[in-house]
């Protein structure tokens, strides 16, 4: 598989990469680690004209902390995410969460904003150019149909990003710039549930930092993934959870889920089968019951939907069995 011919841009501040991309509209592409575009663009499902490499731009690649908030650049590395000492004191889902991303090599390379930014995926729109002229192209690709659910008018392609779900667990907020300004909106609001264009992202917008409250009072927060193979794997469910406890009742409770539908979803019902109860092995399974309930996969070529929407139960009981102190 070859790149087609682009022309490779290395803006060297966040004004002057938004100035480019607002120049280039729909005919440039953001490369931060590469490690998710590249093969896009060899597979020829995206073909930019222009490549706006962020990885020269000042100023957003560091973690910072004030006590109350983390402030972590949109280009930090994965893998500098799960070493940071102030990621994994203060917010541990997110570290377990990078460090669950690919494998070693992907995590070095890949960086958190790109992995919020993850295309959303599809067995039959993830092949090469060559194997996808055998059929009529899919919505994803520009076509009419959704493989996945043929009776279907929507993309259903699947969002599989690993630290998505934490950074909703953890009530994250994302730091949007672009020509005309800049703009902070919770990661909830980011995400919409459709595979064709999983982000609200408008052309020429990029996401500058992830802002991470804080665990306060003894807040606790785990990632569970479950993959086909440990070494390598996007998650066929990840899920992660959020629990403060006060005078012996869950104060706070967060449980966010990923690889189940085109964007990561918080599992309300299953935080207000929490709040305000004493936490035990009753309630936390009222609590997955209930994101088993809300989650509603679709088919795909990996696993059946049923046994998806399973692991979706077992994820949520595990990790506020280990949050909670109670495995
Ligand atoms: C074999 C393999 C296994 C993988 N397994 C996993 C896995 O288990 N879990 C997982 O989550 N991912 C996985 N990935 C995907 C990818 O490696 C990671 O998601 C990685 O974190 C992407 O980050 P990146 O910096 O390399 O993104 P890039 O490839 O540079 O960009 C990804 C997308 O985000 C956009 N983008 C990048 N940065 C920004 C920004 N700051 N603002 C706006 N848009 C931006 C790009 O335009 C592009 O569309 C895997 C990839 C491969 C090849």
């Amino acid at each position: 598989m070859r790149l087609t011919k682009f022309e490779h841009l290395e803006p060297k501040s966040l004004v002057e990469a938004c100035a480019i991309l607002a120049e280039h509209g729909d005919k440039a592409r953001i490369i931060a680690g590469g490690t998710d575009i590249l093969v896009r663009m060899k597979q020829r499902l995206v073909e930019p004209q222009f490549v706006v490499d962020i990885k020269r731009i000042d100023g957003i690649a560091e973690i910072k902390s004030d006590g109350a908030e983390l402030r972590i650049g949109a280009l930090v590395a994965l893998s500098d995410v799960q070493k940071s000492a102030a990621v994994r004191e203060q917010a541990p889902a997110l570290a377990e969460a990078a460090a669950a991303v690919g494998a070693t090599q992907l995590q070095n390379m890949g960086t958190i904003g790109g992995n919020i930014c993850l295309e959303t995926r599809c067995w039959y729109y993830n092949q090469t150019y060559t194997w996808r002229q055998g059929r009529e192209a899919c919505l994803k690709a520009g076509g009419s149909i959704c493989y996945m659910a043929k009776a279907s008018k929507r993309c259903y392609a699947l969002y599989s990003g690993d630290t998505a779900p934490a950074l909703l667990a953890l009530g994250a907020r994302v730091r949007l710039v672009s020509a005309s300004g800049e703009r902070t909106i919770g990661l909830e609001e980011l995400f919409v549930d459709d595979g064709k264009k999983p982000t609200i992202l408008n052309p020429g917008e990029l996401i500058a930092e992830v802002i991470v409250p804080v665990a306060a009072n003894g807040q606790r927060s785990t990632y569970l993934k479950f993959r086909r193979r440990e070494a390598i794997d996007f998650p066929i469910v990840g899920v992660a959870a959020a629990l403060g406890e006060e005078n012996g009742v869950c104060s706070k409770a967060a449980i966010a889920v990923t690889g189940v539908g085109s964007a990561p979803f918080v599992a309300k019902d299953s935080e207000n089968a929490l709040l305000g109860k004493k936490v035990s092995q009753e309630t936390i399974a009222e609590a997955a019951e209930a994101a088993f309930k809300q989650a509603k996969p679709v088919s795909d070529m990996e696993v059946s939907p049923a046994y998806r929407k399973r692991l979706v139960r077992v994820l949520v009981k595990d990790a506020l069995t280990k949050v909670a102190g109670l495995a």
